[in-house]
């Protein structure tokens, strides 16, 4: 076994993670899917590129043998998160989930929650404007939308949109004056998102509550079943140095 720690990466935390684990003298290795053209990557060493599913990542831990997984992934990214559990549990590999927890709405919030991106199509259909703030995977949900959507990625979608679509490439993270003049310049409506959570993407919740608009939000996916979750960096440390 080698004291390297794998951390599952593709977010903030899991960056943060690392940058901790580097400070602290712990050898990481921080994987990444490869779908972002040009991520911010994290401290420490780096692997690009997916496994080949629960039985390629089960081969990679046989064969590198790191001494903990932590999935930091993206809270929608079920996929990844599902292999680590299954491909973790064959091996007994130590697995940890470091997933931050879901945003609760505040006085004044119109939110409306939904299972799936297909609802959330189904909820805005007539509701004018919409302002898509769900990341470029999926976005196809939203092609037969009949009205304006903005659509905000960080990289061209390769789904096709709606035909009233204006696409607009930005990285975050933005104002809450930024996030507010973007809805009033477009008109916007109604704001579509996933319950990612986080301080980062917050700022467009916190715009449309004062411009008095409501949110559709995607409920994140379920975990799988018996793997330990932590919702802070800080948490996962003391599990990994523990
Ligand atoms: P996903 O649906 O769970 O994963 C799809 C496939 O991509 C996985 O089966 C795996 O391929 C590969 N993969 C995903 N994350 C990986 C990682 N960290 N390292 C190596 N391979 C990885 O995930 P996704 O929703 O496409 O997200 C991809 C990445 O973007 C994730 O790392 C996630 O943290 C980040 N991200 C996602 C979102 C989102 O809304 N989904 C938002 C922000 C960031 P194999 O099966 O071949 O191993």
């Amino acid at each position: 076994m080698s004291g390297r720690v794998l951390v599952l990466g593709g977010t903030g935390e899991a960056r943060r993670l690392a940058a901790a684990l580097v400070a602290a003298g712990i050898d990481v290795l921080s994987s990444l899917a490869g779908r972002v053209a040009d991520p911010v990557l994290p401290e420490g060493d780096v692997r690009v590129g997916g496994f080949g599913g629960a039985d390629g990542l089960a081969d990679w831990l046989a064969t590198h043998r790191p001494r903990a997984v932590v999935d930091a992934t993206h809270p929608f990214a079920a996929r990844i998160t599902a292999s680590a559990a299954a491909a973790a549990a064959r091996h007994g590999t130590p697995l940890l989930r470091l997933q931050r927890p879901g945003w609760t709405p505040g006085p004044g919030d119109r939110w409306t929650y939904v299972g799936s991106l297909t609802d959330a199509a189904a909820a805005v259909r007539d509701a004018g404007t919409v302002f898509l703030t769900t990341g470029r995977q999926g976005v196809g949900a939203f092609a037969a939308l009949p009205g304006r959507v903005l659509v905000r990625a960080v990289d061209p979608p390769d789904e096709p949109l709606p035909a009233g679509a204006v696409l607009l490439l930005a990285r975050g993270p933005f104002t809450v004056d930024e996030e507010a003049a973007l809805m009033r310049e477009h008109g916007v409506d109604v704001v579509v998102t996933k319950d990612s959570g986080g301080s980062m993407t917050e700022a467009k919740l916190v715009a449309a509550r004062q411009l008095g608009l409501p949110v559709v939000l995607v409920r994140r996916p379920p975990l799988p079943d018996g793997v330990e979750v932590v919702t802070t960096v800080e948490e996962a440390l003391h599990w990994i140095t523990r």
